[in-house]
């Protein structure tokens, strides 16, 4: 039993820890849960505790269903909402096949395989997301339309306003598990909200973002209200995204920073911005991974829709935000694609993957976007060399199906199943009469 172990093991005693929660991720990103009691934590961390892989959406199939979660004791943290005495603690695990190597259906394990091959080239990733949601009044009933808990817009502060004491309580729950918070406020739909955590290693930072959802699902209940992470609730307002700052680290160095260098970015940074460009098409199935997601790329409310960079212009893919003279050493990249429903841990491996794949081979970073992307013509588009990203959930399929990066990243397990799963919910999709053709069909054919 090693350190963090034994630190564990005593944090239990002292705070009257009743139940402990291990929690992990199925491949499409939603967070499964074990309670064990802590008699039976020394033989969590020493051999795992099994469960049914198959009934893990993208674990594994029946015949080779047993398989063992094994929690990672640097993320252990008592749970906020669930009272102090007895008190409730999680810790994040990897998943383990009866062998005891690691479960290739783990996304945990996913990313940090390619935070280690980072690691081999001296690269430590860091990312800092910007995190979007809805928080409705209550549960929609099915068939019904969902009402936000407020008309207010960006930026908005109202005299008592609900979603000022919700984000205050969702903070206050964040910062008691470790998890610090930069800003927060009002964002431009009706009851929409953003929260941006201070930047952090990305495995600490996919588990951070597990936990934050959990957090603001809890508080909304608690209110008796609900949240949402679904990328694009209502047609008539923007969507809710998860733009995504990154920086790479060799040691305590910045390797995106250069001083005197335009925007103070360095040939490095151009490099990993040239490979995001270069390959996001093929990961925009990971990072926007729902039907429901292409309808906020197609809206606009800045959401980008076509593969270009730019410094301060939002339209763009990627953005290479101001630079701040006070801040010498420091360089990031924003990514404007991915969504608040995404698996975080599938989306910054192959965020990583791609901006690396340009470092390895070089790429060129093309010309910046000066202009608002989305008022050019198609055929300026084109000229410029501004390719679309993928329309639907179709089109990301197909262009991911044909990928090796995305194929060697997931490994061939993930990869196989989310192309599978994902296929499955375009033909269940395409076949909907809706609303929509209802309405403008009905009164004219
Ligand atoms: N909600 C927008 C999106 O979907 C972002 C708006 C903003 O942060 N300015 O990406
Ligand atoms: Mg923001
Ligand atoms: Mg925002
Ligand atoms: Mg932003």
């Amino acid at each position: 039993m090693g350190k963090q172990e034994d630190f564990v093991l005593r944090a239990i005693e002292e705070r009257d820890v009743r139940f402990v929660r291990l929690w992990f991720t199925d491949v499409l990103g939603s967070l499964k849960s074990v309670a064990i009691a802590p008699t039976e934590l020394e033989g969590a961390f020493e051999e795992g505790i099994g469960f049914d892989g198959s009934a893990i959406e993208g674990f594994a199939r029946v015949h080779e269903a047993d398989m063992l979660a094994k929690p990672d004791p640097s993320t252990f943290q008592i749970l906020p909402w669930r009272g102090e005495t007895p008190a409730t603690a999680r810790m994040f695990c990897d998943i383990a096949m009866p062998d005891g190597s690691p479960s290739y259906a783990d996304p945990r394990y996913v990313l940090k395989r390619a935070l280690a091959k980072a690691a081999d080239s001296g690269f430590t990733f860091y990312t800092h997301p910007e995190i979007e949601f809805f928080v409705f009044k209550s549960k929609p009933e099915p068939g019904t339309r969902p009402v936000a808990v407020d008309d207010s817009g960006y930026f908005d502060h109202t005299a008592q306003g609900a979603s000022q004491d919700f984000r205050r309580e969702v903070i206050t729950m964040l910062e008691a598990m470790g998890i610090s918070v930069e800003f927060s406020h009002h964002e431009g739909g009706p009851g929409q909200q953003e929260i941006d955590l201070r930047y952090a290693d990305a495995l600490s930072m996919a588990d951070n973002i597990m936990t934050f959802r959990t957090i603001v699902r809890e508080v909304a209940l608690s209110q008796g209200k609900w949240a949402s992470f679904m990328p694009k609730p209502f047609t008539d307002h923007p969507g809710s995204g998860m733009h995504t700052h990154v920086s790479l680290f060799e040691g305590d160095e910045n390797v995106f920073y250069e001083a005197g260098a335009e925007y103070q970015l360095s040939k490095t940074g151009r490099a990993f911005i040239a490979g995001i460009l270069e390959h996001t098409p093929e990961i925009t199935a990971v990072t926007n991974q729902w039907v429901n997601s292409y309808k906020r790329l197609a809206w606009g409310g800045e959401a980008p829709n076509y593969v270009c960079w730019g410094h301060n212009n939002r339209s763009a893919l990627v953005r290479v935000p101001m630079y701040k003279p006070h801040k010498s050493g420091s360089a990031r990249v924003e990514l404007r694609a991915p969504d608040s429903a995404c698996n975080p841990y599938l989306a910054y491996a192959l965020i990583l993957a791609a901006g690396l794949k340009g470092i390895e081979n070089g790429y060129e970073l093309p010309p910046e976007a000066e202009d608002d992307v989305w008022s050019l013509s198609e055929n300026e588009r084109r000229a410029m060399g501004i390719a679309p990203l993928p329309r639907n959930l179709d089109e990301a399929i197909r262009t991911m199906e044909t990928s090796e990066l995305v194929a060697e990243t997931l490994g061939e397990h993930v990869f196989d199943f989310f192309l599978r799963n994902k296929r499955a919910e375009w033909q269940d999709y395409r076949s909907q009469v809706t609303q929509f053709e209802i309405d403008r069909l009905m009164p004219v054919l």
